[in-house]
């Protein structure tokens, strides 16, 4: 196995949403029973966008990558890698013990703490990365986004964010309606919430976009 394999594009710039219609909703409009046979090509949906820029995101991590590293020899600890690398990105302030806002989910004024990826984004990136991972021919019993430490890892960044942020936090993300929905976004809400521990899929950031 090597890099190329499964990446055959130079990750095309998507519109953010093709359409706002899951897949398959309204298929049972016709009435007639022959549904499958002339079903129009569809957009990909956002999740399956989501899901291959991710992986190419990875691709291209593990191309970057010192000392070089194939996706054959990637391991859970890699992966848990790639999440640490991932928060210089990220948007969501997660406060240092230190912090005097340390607990307050709505701190009253800025303070000098780090952004980091938000725990439900890291979760819901490994669902997809995982899944991409098979989709391009990768054994499911040597799947590294499957792997013991990320889920460690993970269950880890979610109780130290809960504890640092005062979670669970309120449903105050919603967006001002109206305007045009950055690129940033696309992710929202997909595949996020598995676990209902923090079910609001970890307020709406993308790990993974930006970084390309
Ligand atoms: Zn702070």
């Amino acid at each position: 196995m090597d890099l190329a394999s499964g990446s055959g594009s130079n990750d095309p710039v998507e519109p953010p949403e093709p359409s706002p219609q899951p897949s398959g909703a309204t298929r049972d409009d016709d009435g007639s029973g022959s549904r499958s046979i002339l079903a129009p090509p569809q957009p990909p949906s956002r999740y399956e966008s989501q899901k291959r820029r991710d992986w190419n995101t990875f691709l291209q991590y593990l191309s970057n990558h010192k000392p070089p590293l194939t996706l054959s020899r990637c391991s859970g600890a890699h992966v848990i890698e790639f999440l640490k690398y991932l928060d210089q990105f990220g948007k969501t302030k997660v406060h240092a013990s230190g912090c005097a806002y340390y607990g307050q989910p709505n701190p009253p004024a800025p303070c000098a703490c780090h952004l980091r990826q938000a725990w439900g984004s890291l979760d819901a990136l490994i669902g997809r990365l995982r899944a991409a991972f098979e989709e391009n021919g990768g054994k499911p019993e040597v799947n590294p986004f499957g792997a013991r430490a990320v889920r460690m890892y993970l269950r880890e960044v979610r109780e130290s964010q809960a504890k640092a942020r005062g979670i669970p936090y309120e449903k105050k993300r919603k967006r001002a309606a109206g305007g045009t929905t950055p690129a940033m976004e696309v992710s929202v809400d997909v595949g996020g919430g598995s676990d209902g521990g923090a079910g609001d899929g970890g307020a709406g950031e993308d790990p993974a976009t930006s970084v390309v």
